[in-house]
């Protein structure tokens, strides 16, 4: 695919499929610039999805995309962050959306997501969810972390159906998902926003990007085990992967990872090594 290329809401408004996360990022004083530079290498290359939430760095990742944006055209960024589940009711929402707002320096968010189930209701959040688009505050609204049981009691709830993703780790070596999750998703046309897509450079599976398969695929493709992670999950036209970075030069290599169409048989090879479980997993999650 190429990084540019995007997949319809269920309200047909198209979202990038690739963008760049920032968890992490903005904490460091001493990485400060790098991390800005990556940003900036990012949307200089035509990337305008960009993902972050209130809880990064308590409102420091945030900070650091409003510093990251400026000067860019907003209308053609796509901006999601996240609002903590004890925050996700009537009246923290409300003063939550306005501090990530004010941090990036913008007056809205193209989706706001509910970071995990907490406590407060969820027909409570949806209400406040639709309020704040009515209010312009919020184009969109999702959901992350939602096994199936918990996208059909959100589903139950009035205007429940009106959720835009939801954001679950995927990656090659945690494709739980595929069993009942993603194909739950696609039957109601919801894409798939994929976190720690890298598997967190590997860190989250051990042996993922040394296993020889991937590193074959790797080999055809002229591209690093950690592109063909991208690959992998890029493969998938209802999947949005939003790798993250410090590094400009991570950055220019994850977009260029969007260019790889891997084969059947690399998938076959990779499957060997990877199998999706055929059989209902609890959802994965760090
Ligand atoms: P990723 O899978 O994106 O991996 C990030 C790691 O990979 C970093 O250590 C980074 O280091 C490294 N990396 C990135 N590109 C390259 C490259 N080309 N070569 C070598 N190393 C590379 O992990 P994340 O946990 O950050 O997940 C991605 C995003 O998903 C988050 O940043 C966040 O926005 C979101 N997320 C959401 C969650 C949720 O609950 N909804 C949970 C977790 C993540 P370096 O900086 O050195 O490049």
């Amino acid at each position: 695919m190429a990084f540019v290329d995007t997949v319809e809401l269920p309200d047909g408004t198209p979202m990038p499929r690739f963008g760049m996360g920032t968890w992490f990022l903005g904490e460091s004083a001493a990485k400060h610039d790098d991390e800005l530079a990556a940003l900036r290498t990012g949307l200089d290359a035509g990337v305008t999805l960009i993902d972050t939430a209130e809880m990064y760095g308590s409102g420091a990742a945030e900070h650091l995309v409003g510093e990251a944006i400026r000067g860019y055209d907003r209308e053609s960024l796509f901006l999601v962050s996240k609002v903590y589940p004890h925050n996700a009711g009537d009246p923290e929402i409300f003063e939550s959306v306005e501090a990530s707002l004010e941090r990036l320096g913008t007056d809205y968010l193209d989706m706001y997501l509910l970071h995990w189930r907490g406590a407060v209701p969820l027909a409570e959040t949806v209400e406040c969810m639709e309020q704040l688009v009515g209010d312009g505050l919020i184009r969109h609204w999702g959901v992350s972390n939602f096994d199936v049981d918990d996208l059909e009691e959100l589903f139950a709830v009035p205007d429940g159906e009106r959720c835009a993703v939801n954001q679950v780790l995927y990656h090659l070596g945690s494709r739980g998902v595929e069993y009942a999750v993603l194909p739950w998703m696609r039957s109601v046309g919801m894409p798939l926003m994929a976190y720690c897509p890298l598997a967190q450079a590997g860190d989250l599976r051990r042996g993922l990007t040394n296993d020889p398969a991937v590193v074959e695929v790797a080999r055809r493709h002229d591209a690093t085990p950690l592109q063909i992670l991208l690959a992998f999950v890029l493969r998938d036209p209802m999947a949005i992967a939003i790798p993250r970075s410090g590094k400009p030069e991570h950055v220019l290599e994850n977009v260029h990872a969007c260019e790889i169409e891997l084969s059947d048989d690399d998938l076959a090879l990779l499957s060997r090594s990877f199998p999706a479980p055929g059989y209902p997993t609890p959802l994965d999650i760090v």
